[in-house]
């Protein structure tokens, strides 16, 4: 098995004012995974994800990072630092150049990158986070939300190995939480480790590979997220509830007669485990992003006049407004494909190309839950 990317081993820590935060963490952050830390306010996660990059040193207890354990002198934390990113849970604690750009180059220039490079990682990371029209602009005139893409982008500039985030969805309106979790998606398939804290169950039921529970300093539970909700006491122990589709899918399945098992974790999954097709289904289509243009827009509305347009990635919705595309659905669309196609409308998946792969196996499964086939083209 491929070792893991980060690795504490018996992780003890207690703040000089004797809070005892971490007891006895031996946890495994899985290369290449999405993960969520989830657990209750208080319950250490921070503490941790300050140990994971070296800000805290264990009271007892080894951090290890690609099996090797975190050395503490200036140049093993920066190295640890370029390579381990973490995103803090308020971003006044991480914004301190008076303009964007500058905040955004802190980074990579320690690193002592080439100047050109240092741009160009700028330009790219602010470009992804939505905020590359704004960068001369002054970070004391930021809104919450800013901010936090801000810090956000000063840490992906660095081209980390793992990205860390602490409750990056806090305080965030729900679109902004869609477009937080759809990059944090896009830098995991170019193979970012990516882990976040959170206490919210259904960003972490839905969005997680897999899930570490912590409570009162300790894990509790390692392993997929089913596997902690099946238990439901066990959540409930600790000040946290049942997401709702855990608890749709346990209805269902029962009303259906079938097992609980496999766990839906969206409304796409949930479709394909009771959905019922009738009648014919629509066709779909994959666009990719980098041929649209004012005229395959019109070509697309020419030929497939009722069809509907759904949006996937970031570069898309980015694009699309800027061409003034008219869309159906800016997030979700697979949910949104899912049905409407079920529902025997056409749908046009507009997206970036590599999403393609992900599109497709999604699909597959779709037509293997209808019994029909889903056949994905380009116009
Ligand atoms: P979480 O991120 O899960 O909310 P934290 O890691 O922030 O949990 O906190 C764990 C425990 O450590 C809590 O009891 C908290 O009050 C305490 N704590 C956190 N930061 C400090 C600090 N700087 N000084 C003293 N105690 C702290």
């Amino acid at each position: 098995m491929d070792e893991p990317v980060i690795k504490t081993e018996n992780l003890c820590f207690v703040y000089p004012n004797r809070t005892s935060a971490l007891e006895d963490v031996s946890v495994e952050v899985p290369r290449g995974k999405k993960i969520v830390l989830l657990g209750p306010n208080g319950a250490g996660k921070s503490t941790l994800f300050l140990h994971f990059n070296g800000i805290l040193k264990p009271r007892s207890g080894k951090v290890l990072f690609n099996g090797e354990p975190v050395g503490y002198g200036k140049k093993d934390l920066e190295e640890l630092r370029s390579k381990v990113s973490l995103v803090m849970q308020n971003p006044d604690d991480q914004i301190f150049s008076s303009t964007i750009e500058e905040d955004v180059a802190f980074g990579p220039m320690n690193m002592g990158l080439p100047m050109k490079e240092v741009e160009e990682r700028v330009c790219e990371a602010l470009d992804q986070v939505d905020m590359f029209g704004l960068r001369e602009k002054p970070t004391q005139q930021l809104s919450f939300g800013q901010k936090k893409r801000v810090s956000l982008a000063g840490a992906i500039a660095m081209h980390p190995e793992v990205l860390i985030m602490d409750e990056p969805t806090a305080g965030l309106d729900s679109r902004m939480v869609h477009e937080l979790l759809e990059l944090a998606d896009e830098l995991n398939q170019k193979g970012l480790t990516v882990i976040m804290s959170t206490h919210d169950v259904e960003t972490a039921y839905s969005w997680a590979d897999e899930i570490r529970v912590m409570n009162k300093g300790r894990i509790i539970y390692s392993g997929d997220p089913d596997g902690f909700f099946s238990d439901g006491q066990r959540a409930r122990n600790i000040g946290l509830t049942e997401p709702m589709m855990f608890d749709l899918n346990r209805t269902m399945s029962r009303h259906n007669k079938v097992p609980t098992d496999p766990y839906p974790r969206n409304i796409f999954e949930l479709n394909q485990k009771f959905g019922q097709h009738r009648g014919a289904m629509g066709r779909l289509y994959f666009y990719p992003t980098s041929d649209l243009s004012g005229e395959t827009i019109k070509t697309i509305r020419h030929m497939m006049p009722q069809a509907a347009v759904g949006l996937i990635g970031s570069r898309a919705r980015k694009v699309g407004a800027d061409l003034g595309l008219q869309v159906e659905h800016r997030f979700d669309t697979y949910d949104e494909a899912l049905i409407e196609v079920g529902h025997g409308r056409d749908f046009v998946i507009v997206g970036d190309e590599n999403w393609r792969k992900e599109i497709e196996v999604r699909l597959d499964a779709l037509g293997t839950a209808f019994g029909a086939t889903v056949r994905l083209m380009r116009l």
